[in-house]
């Protein structure tokens, strides 16, 4: 939180008007936030604050005072929200300084104070993408030796949903910052004396706070992924134990934080007091519908990494030009409610390992897609239910007007309808799956006819408009609002019993905003005037009296309006507190409504497109008969592009039983795939890891069938151009993603590689490729395909009895190669790259000259390829292989070293041995 202070420059606190010392008292206080400061109808800016929205939002700047020059911009109060907005988005912080008194009844300058702050991960205003969350991260590490821990918390203000989770072991800063990066937070907080190199060195100028990860302090594994968030550096106290961890036992009000799984769990509980803290520093209301903070581990979920989230284009496109289509969520989303979107977003990143889970929600699914009357009946009843959980967030952050409150009504309304929906498919089938929602979804009549008795249909925008609150609900507001609407009555009948009192037919009740209500007798009529008229005022022909009734009334009426409106607040702030006193009810209804949609939208999305229930289990086998790309598909369907071609695949990472003649070969572990450019190898891979997700969040798949051992992981390595601009080499990338996967991979992992080893030499290249395949294979022994365009590796199936070779095929004709996208057993035999060029439209010259050289190439190195890995398969020595690579001459040097006896060796020996060595190395070069 670093700003220079822009009022330094204005001089002396004397030489300041006293708006502008209320402004610089306000700046004094929140440096680091842009001054929002509310003169009349305008939110103002001014001097440095001035200058960088003036650029931001293309305001005018004007001067504040013109001898001392102070730089002015403002935005209209009304309109402000989408330039706050804009702001917010750009990473800035505002801080809302508002007026505190009415303009009209302050008696000297109004009194103005900052009210909230509003920051990236903060601000969330009904403009939010239903679907998506709005992340604030707290990090923070705690212990030291063995039990050091990192941990991460993140809040979604607008739903109130607050989780945390931990790591350890000397990794942990990388998995916590892996752990951010899957999340995307829009703000980070972290504690100023976090290690150095945490963020990378990317500029954080202007309060623009994109960071990137890199740097020192972050060992390989998930190294390169970026975190693009505001961050916020708070001081460190702030993450002490002794302080954070009280606040964070005081907002959840509990004794302690043990029932919520943190006891020992430190840091992840230090992270979510951060977080507690920042609510508070920023002022973001009352915040009672923050009761929960939930602790995860990441292993309880299919765990997929940030690189594994963007290549698979599961939530975000890879190209933002090519907009959200090309996304898994695209393709799923036919939730209905804005809970359900959320949760299918929520699965997606993080489906299920809990086999018994998973199968809970097929069951279900299954159900809905086999009863098509139970299922349009459910989704139906969704509709119209609206955001249960912003709408309570909105409600506990005070920002919820009657409106807001009479839509929470109106959807919690709906609720019996979705419950008599659900009980359809239990009515027909008692022991249902769909029987613990029917069981358990709480219809909140009570709350949705508290609302409803409370507040009219159609409500003002603000309450300080009047006429929110039902009649009947108050007798004195009732009163009230019946003697301000009689109030003209009444003084009519006022004036005409005292004209026939008096026999003055002129008088007249008049009413003035400075004197209030008289009786005005001319003064003509002066003598006529009973004895119980009080003087009020004289005019040039007129006298005006006032009466004890008249009195009375009169502060009756003048504060009829004042009196209503603020019992109106009364009981609309009782009718919020009523609810909130029920949060936990409305955020568990809205859990449960968030599971019904998910499920109905799998089911619709089950029957709309013949998708299938996989079986699952817990062994070893991934197998897929007519898999599709459910993307590609689907997009192919809408667009008239053909027909998706449908194809199989058969893993198993289990070894093969039995022993001798009776071994029964289970199927490979590692396909290894082959064929042209643009045959299809990516697609295949990343159908395959879409199909493992969608089996493991419970939904069917796209295929004939399908069978799956739950995966722990998926690792993918697919792609990296989108790195490259940020400064890493497209090798680097790729062999610190590749060193990830090797150092972590478990036998239940599923890694896919496609075209490992293209960023460097040939032969550097294709020796990683082989030696990661056989690492693959050998040592890990997880489900894997490895697409490549190195045909040597074929080799490899002569030697590694679980590893198979596919190819994607394609027709040859005479007009050129015509891709079939159909993936069958063996190796490719070409590699078609020039062929596939020659389509792109390179010129014919090119080309010909290009096939000259493939083929003189071909002769010498295949062969060379060939002899060294003949040589190895009958050695049985397979970590050798990079050696047949060398040159003969250091092949020989090779062996030597190999046979040497070091303990037989003396040191000059040795230093001999070496000379000689190099003098053989230099007369060979
Ligand atoms: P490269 O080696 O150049 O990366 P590739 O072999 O990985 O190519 P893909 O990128 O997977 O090829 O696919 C190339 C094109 O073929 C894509 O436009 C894809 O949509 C289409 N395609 C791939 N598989 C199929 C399929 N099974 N049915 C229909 N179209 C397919």
């Amino acid at each position: 939180m670093s700003s220079s202070n822009p009022t330094a420059a204005a001089g002396d606190d004397r030489d300041l008007t006293p708006v502008m010392r209320q402004y610089r008292a306000a700046k004094d206080a929140h440096p680091d936030a842009l001054i929002f400061f509310r003169l009349g109808d305008f939110y103002e800016l001014f001097y440095e604050d001035a200058l960088v929205a003036s650029r931001e939002l293309q305001l005018t700047l004007t001067a504040r005072d013109k001898t001392r020059a102070v730089p002015m911009c403002g935005v209209p109060y009304h309109s402000a929200g989408t330039y706050l907005q804009r702001l917010l988005r750009k990473g800035y912080r505002v801080a809302l300084c508002e007026q505190m008194e009415d303009p009209k009844t302050a008696k000297t300058i109004v009194r103005r104070e900052v009210t909230r702050v509003l920051t990236p991960g903060t601000a969330v205003d009904a403009g939010l993408e239903a679907s998506e969350s709005q992340w604030l991260a707290g990090i923070s590490a705690a212990g030291s030796g063995s039990l050091a821990a990192v941990g991460v918390a993140v809040l979604d203000l607008s739903t109130g949903e607050f989780r945390a989770t931990e790591f350890a072991g000397p990794s942990a800063w990388a998995l916590a910052l892996d752990e951010l990066a899957r999340i995307h937070p829009a703000e980070v907080l972290f504690p100023q004396s976090s290690p150095p190199g945490l963020w990378g060195a990317a500029a954080a100028g202007q309060g623009l706070l994109k960071e990137t990860r890199g740097g020192d302090a972050l060992p390989e594994e998930g190294a390169g992924t970026e975190i693009r968030a505001a961050r916020t550096e708070l001081e460190d106290w702030v993450f002490s134990e002794e302080y954070a961890l009280p606040l964070l036992r005081q907002q959840l009000r509990v004794y302690s934080l043990d029932g919520m799984g943190l006891e020992h769990h430190r840091a992840a509980a230090i992270a979510a007091g951060a977080i507690v803290h920042y609510l508070r520093a920023t002022k973001q209301g009352a915040l009672e519908h923050l009761d929960i903070l939930r602790f995860y581990q990441r292993n309880e979920a299919l765990e997929l990494d940030a690189v594994s989230v963007r290549n698979l284009e599961l939530v975000e496109p890879l190209f933002s030009v090519e907009g959200p289509q090309t996304t898994l969520f695209w393709t799923l989303d036919a939730c209905c409610t804005p809970m359900g979107k959320r949760l299918l977003r929520a699965q997606i990143l993080r489906p299920m390992q809990s086999l018994e889970a998973i199968q809970a929600r097929l069951d279900a699914v299954a159900e809905a897609v086999s009863n098509l009357r139970y299922r349009e009946g459910l989704r139906r009843s969704m509709e119209g239910i609206l955001d249960l959980e912003r709408l309570l967030g909105r409600v506990s952050m005070e920002t919820a007007g009657p409106r807001e409150v009479v839509a929470l009504g109106k959807t919690l309304a709906r609720l019996p309808g979705l419950r008599s929906a659900v009980s359809e498919f239990v009515t027909a089938n008692p022991s249902s799956p769909w029987a613990h929602f029917a069981n358990s979804l709480d219809t909140l009549d009570d709350l949705s006819e508290l609302i409803a008795r409370t507040l009219v249909d159609e409500p003002p925008l603000t309450l300080g408009d009047g006429g929110a609150i039902r009649e009947g609900v108050d007798p004195d507001l009732d009163a009230t609002r019946n003697l301000s609407s009689t109030a003209r009555q009444r003084i009519a009948a006022i004036e005409e019993r005292e004209r026939e009192r008096t026999g003055i037919g002129s008088l007249k009740v008049r009413f003035n905003s400075v004197f209030g209500y008289s009786i005005e007798v001319t003064k003509a009529n002066a003598r006529l005037v009973p004895g119980d008229y009080e003087r009020k005022q004289t005019l040039v022909n007129a006298e005006r009296f006032t009466t004890p009734e008249l009195k009375d009334l009169e502060v009756k009426i003048l504060t009829a309006q004042e009196r209503s409106a603020e019992m109106e607040r009364r009981i609309f702030a009782e009718l919020r507190r009523q609810l909130l006193s029920n949060a936990s009810r409305i955020r568990e209804t809205s859990r449960l409504v968030a599971q019904i949609d998910l499920l109905g939208c799998f089911a619709h999305l089950a029957a709309l497109r013949g998708w299938v229930r996989p079986q699952v289990d817990s062994g070893g086998i991934l197998e897929v008969r007519s898999g599709r790309h459910p993307v590609i598909e689907r997009r192919m369907e809408e667009e008239g592009l053909g027909r998706f071609i449908p194809n199989s695949l058969l893993l198993n990472s289990a070894p093969e039983s039995g022993a001798g003649a009776a071994k029964v070969d289970g199927g490979p572990s590692l396909l290894l795939i082959t064929g042209p450019n643009m045959g299809g190898k990516s697609t295949y891979l990343r159908q395959t890891a879409l199909l493992v997700i969608l089996a493991q969040c419970g939904s069917f798949v796209p295929a004939e069938s399908m069978r799956l051992g739950l995966a722990d992981r998926i690792y993918t390595r697919i792609g990296a151009a989108d790195n490259l601009a940020r400064g890493r080499s497209t090798f680097m990338v790729e062999m610190t993603e590749t060193a990830a996967i090797l150092n972590t991979a478990t036998p239940r992992s599923l890694v896919l590689l496609d075209e490992m080893g293209r960023g460097t030499s040939t032969y550097d290249g294709l020796s990683l490729a082989w030696a990661t395949v056989e690492h693959l294979h050998d040592v890990i022994g997880c489900r894997s395909l490895f697409a490549t365009h190195y045909h040597e590796l074929t080799l490899l199936a002569d030697r590694l009895t679980r590893l198979r070779n596919v190819r994607v095929t394609v027709r040859e004709s005479s007009g050129g190669i015509v891709f079939l996208h159909t993936v069958e057993a063996g190796a490719a035999s070409k590699s078609y790259g020039i062929e596939v060029a020659r389509l792109a439209g390179l010129p014919n010259p090119v080309i010909s000259r290009a096939r000259e050289v493939l083929k003189a190439h071909e002769r010498a190195e295949d062969q060379q390829v060939r002899e060294a890995g003949q040589k190895l398969s009958a050695e049985g020595r397979p970590m050798n292989v990079q050696m047949t690579m060398f040159t003969p001459l250091s092949q020989r040097i090779v062996d030597r070293l190999e046979q040497l006896d070091l303990d037989g060796l003396t040191p000059r020996e040795a230093l001999h041995l070496l000379a000689e060595l190099q003098s053989e190395l230099r007369g060979g070069a």
